[in-house]
């Protein structure tokens, strides 16, 4: 069943530019994605930048009526209350945001996330209606261990447990190994992997649903090899990080053509 999936490019800010380095940064994009709507790919852009810059972001999306998302990096996986530090998705959702990145392999290396904490967040997001950008991913030990797939499916299936398959999940691959380490993987280890998740997500969501969830490649993406991954049949956009702070670098890649 062919069933078409509108391109996906996220472009992770991690913890960089301010929001007034952040209002800059959008004004241009605007610019370069009104140019893109005329002859280049039906993509779907966002970006995720730190809590601080998304009211500024939103101002400026709203204004202009920007056709561009934009989402949070990390949720809480409690609605309210006495957790210092924590941002709630009631708050991401007052602020217009769609998305959520859950479960990036920073959080989970540097903070310690487990699949329950991830999954306890991906219900979070979902009791606020934003769409999960799920990030799974094996290292380079996981890989040679247990090649490509095992650890990544076993994140997905945590992940996703006791979820609502009636609403829109985004699913991130994102090898350890290929994230911000200008070694991405090959297009054939992307869509491998890519298809070992859809397998599963139509075990865990039925098959509607996991034909219509976007499953999207994250590491050392840039201009130069966006298409190339594009091009898998399972693959349907990407998570940039370092690519995503270079202006002219991230309106290339969302002017892929395939
Ligand atoms: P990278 O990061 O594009 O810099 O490799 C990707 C990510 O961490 O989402």
């Amino acid at each position: 069943m062919a069933v078409k999936r509108t391109p996906f490019i996220a472009g992770n800010w991690k913890m960089n530019l301010d929001h007034l380095q952040a209002i800059a940064f959008v004004q241009k994009l605007a610019w370069s994605l009104a140019d893109a709507k005329h002859d280049f790919a039906d993509a779907e852009v966002a970006v995720f930048p730190p809590f601080t810059d998304l009211r500024s972001v939103q101002t400026l999306v709203s204004a202009d009526k920007l056709e561009l998302a934009y989402g949070g990096q990390d949720v809480s996986a409690h609605d309210s209350g006495a957790y210092t530090g924590e941002i709630s998705g009631a708050f991401l959702k007052a602020l217009d945001a769609k998305y959520v990145i859950i479960g990036h392999s920073e959080r989970r290396q540097y903070h310690g996330e487990t699949d329950a904490d991830i999954n306890a967040k991906v219900l979070a997001a979902q009791r606020h209606d934003l769409v999960p950008v799920l990030c799974v991913g094996e290292t380079a030990e996981d890989l040679e261990k247990h090649g490509a797939s095992a650890v990544p499916v076993a994140q997905l299936r945590a992940a996703l447990e006791s979820v609502d398959a009636s609403k829109e999940i985004v699913v991130a691959y994102e090898p350890v190994w290929a994230i911000g380490s200008g070694q991405a993987a090959t297009p054939d280890q992307a869509q491998q992997v890519a298809a070992a998740l859809r397998t599963v997500l139509v075990e865990l969501l039925g098959e509607e649903a996991a034909q219509a969830t976007r499953v999207l490649y994250g590491g050392s993406v840039k201009a130069a090899n966006i298409a190339s991954f594009l091009r898998e049949p399972d693959v349907d956009g990407a998570l940039v990080g370092g690519a995503s702070l270079d202006i002219d670098e991230f309106s290339a890649i969302v002017r892929f053509k395939k």
